[in-house]
C-alpha cells in the first residue's frame, strides 16, 4: 500500500511531517509522498523521518494553480526540494495568502463574525495559513458549526466571504517543478468540474507544457470515474499516481481513505523511472550547453 498525496501541520494538516511517517507504518503502508500546499517546508523533517523508518520516500508538494473553473492543484514529485527559484515563488504565494486572510476576517467581521487574524494563526501553528484555519476560528466562536458550514456558506469560491489570492498559472507550476527535476502531476482531476471531454482537452494543453501524470486514484474518485481516467492517462501518455489527500480529520485514514481505497503499488516504481528519466534527460541537456 502506497500514499502519495497527504498533508502534514506545515500546510493544514493535524499531524508533523514525522508523525505521519508513523501513521504511515502502522497502516501498513510501504511508501508516501508529503505534499503541503505551496510549502516544501515539511520535507526536510518527513524526509528524515522517513529514513530512520525504512520508509521510501519521494519529495512532494500540491501547488494551486490558476484556472478558469473549480481548483486546479498540480503535485509535484522526486523535485530538489531546495531549488531556490521553485522556492521563491512558493514563498510569493504564502504572502498572498496571507493578504488574503486578512480580507477574509474582515469580510467576516461585517457580517457578525467576531474572529481576528490572531485566533486564525493560533490554528495554524507555524505552518502556511489558510481557509481551513479560518474555519476553525468560525467554529470556536460558534459562529458557525463545522467545516462544511464555515465553506459552503463563507469561504468557497463565490460566498460571502471569498476572496481570491494569487496563484501560479499552470504553465509556469510546470515548468518550475521541472526545473527542479520533478514530475507535475495534475491532482484530483474531479474539483476541475469539468466533463470527461472537457478534462481531456485541457490535460492535453497542460501535456504540452510537460504535465507528466495524472492522479487517478483519489477518495473523491468514483470506479467509473478512475476507470476514465486512467484511460485518458494511457492515451496522453501520462503516468497514474493516486494518494488519499489526509490531513489527519473525520474517518479517512492514510493509505485506506474512506474504507478501502488501495494505491496500486506499481504507480510508486513507475513514478520513480519517470522521475529518473527527467533527471537523465536535463543531465544530457546541461551536457550539451556546456
Ligand atoms: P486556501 O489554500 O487557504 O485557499 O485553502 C484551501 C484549502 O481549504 C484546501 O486545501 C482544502 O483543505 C480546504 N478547502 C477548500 N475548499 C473547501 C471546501 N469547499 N470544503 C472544505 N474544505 C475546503
Ligand atoms: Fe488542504
Ligand atoms: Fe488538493
Ligand atoms: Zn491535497
Amino acid at each position: 500500500m502506497i500514499d502519495l498525496h497527504i498533508h502534514s501541520t506545515v500546510s493544514d494538516g493535524n499531524h508533523s511531517p514525522a508523525e505521519l511517517v508513523a501513521l504511515g507504518v502502522e497502516s501498513g503502508v510501504t511508501a508516501m509522498a508529503l505534499t503541503d500546499h505551496d510549502t516544501l517546508a515539511g520535507q526536510d523533517e518527513f524526509i528524515e523521518a522517513a529514513r530512520l523508518a525504512k520508509m521510501q520516500v519521494v519529495t512532494g508538494v500540491e501547488i494551486s494553480a490558476q484556472s478558469s473553473r473549480g481548483t486546479m492543484h498540480l503535485l509535484g514529485y522526486g523535485m530538489d526540494h531546495t531549488n531556490p527559484a521553485l522556492l521563491e515563488r512558493l514563498a510569493w504565494m504564502c504572502e498572498g495568502r496571507d493578504g488574503r486572510n486578512d480580507k477574509i476576517v474582515q469580510k467576516l467581521q461585517s457580517v457578525g463574525c467576531n474572529i481576528t487574524i490572531d485566533d486564525v494563526l493560533r490554528h495554524a501553528g507555524e505552518g502556511v495559513v489558510g481557509r481551513p484555519h479560518i474555519a476553525q476560528a468560525m467554529i470556536e466562536i460558534g459562529f458557525v458549526r463545522n467545516k462544511r458550514e464555515a465553506f459552503d456558506r463563507f469561504l468557497a469560491r463565490g460566498k460571502r466571504a471569498y476572496v481570491h489570492r494569487p496563484r501560479l498559472q499552470p504553465k509556469e507550476a510546470i515548468k518550475l517543478l521541472h526545473d527542479a527535476g520533478g514530475v507535475a502531476v495534475l491532482a484530483h482531476p474531479i474539483t476541475l468540474k469539468r466533463n470527461m471531454n472537457a478534462t481531456e482537452k485541457l490535460l492535453k494543453e497542460l501535456v504540452d507544457f510537460g504535465l507528466g501524470g495524472l492522479e487517478v486514484t483519489y477518495p473523491e474518485h468514483d470506479r467509473n470515474q478512475r476507470k476514465c481516467y486512467s484511460q485518458m492517462a494511457a492515451r496522453l501518455g501520462l503516468i497514474k499516481t493516486g494518494g488519499t489527500d489526509f490531513h489527519g480529520t473525520g474517518d479517512l485514514r492514510i493509505g485506506h481513505g474512506f474504507g478501502n481505497l488501495q494505491v496500486d503499488d506499481t504507480f510508486f516504481t513507475i513514478l520513480l523511472e519517470r522521475i529518473g528519466e527527467l533527471r537523465s534527460k536535463g543531465l544530457k541537456f546541461a551536457e550539451q550547453c556546456c
